[in-house]
């Protein structure tokens, strides 16, 4: 299954085998080099209610971010990048979501989300973040010591390589493209 530019998708982050959030998307470019997602603004989430150690369960809530998010996935990584912008729409930095792209399904994409992640500020520096909750995961057994390792292993790679910027810091949306909707049904794997 492949997409073309102006495809409207959802993508699924998915957690210990369950759906934790969703967001529709629009498909910018999808090729064996990169699989490039809009997150505009102004749409509808399913947002997790309850924590990651809980039994969450979803509620549809509207997106507070004032700009869209652009998401970039090199096919097979264990990573995305994510371009935010600030309120003021100047560029604010890259997010490294470490995870792993699983199948393509009938309504879009599903990630299985590994808790730890990096924010690369527009200056260079660079902070880990949500290292409290990977630790957390280990520590009751939902995700293996080795495979904890393996997530910072991904994380530092990604520093080491350093591909910022990625090119794609002064793209813009087609403004003509319309919001994409949140499907229903999303909720179940
Ligand atoms: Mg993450």
């Amino acid at each position: 299954m492949s997409w073309t530019s102006g495809d409207a998708v959802a993508l699924r982050q998915l957690f210990r085998g369950r759906v934790w959030s969703a967001a529709p998307a629009i498909v910018v470019r999808d090729d064996p080099e990169l699989l490039a997602l809009w997150l505009p603004p102004g749409v509808d989430l399913l947002s997790p209610v309850g924590g990651l150690f809980d039994d969450w369960t979803h509620a549809v809530r509207r997106a507070r971010r004032r700009h869209g998010i652009l998401r970039l996935t090199r096919p097979g990584a264990a990573h995305s990048i994510l371009l935010f912008r600030r309120d003021d729409g100047s560029f604010h930095g890259w997010y490294v979501n470490l995870e792993r792209q699983l199948a393509r399904t009938a309504h879009g994409i599903d990630v299985d989300d590994h808790l730890l992640d990096v924010f690369v500020e527009a200056d260079g520096r660079h902070r880990w973040l949500d290292e409290d909750e990977l630790a957390e995961a280990v520590a009751r057994g939902i995700v293996a010591a080795a495979e904890a390792e393996a997530t910072r292993a991904e994380g530092e790679r990604v520093l080491a390589a350093w591909p910022f910027p990625t090119g794609w810091e002064e793209w813009r949306p087609d403004p003509g493209w319309p919001l994409p909707e949140l499907p229903p049904g999303l909720d179940v794997v």
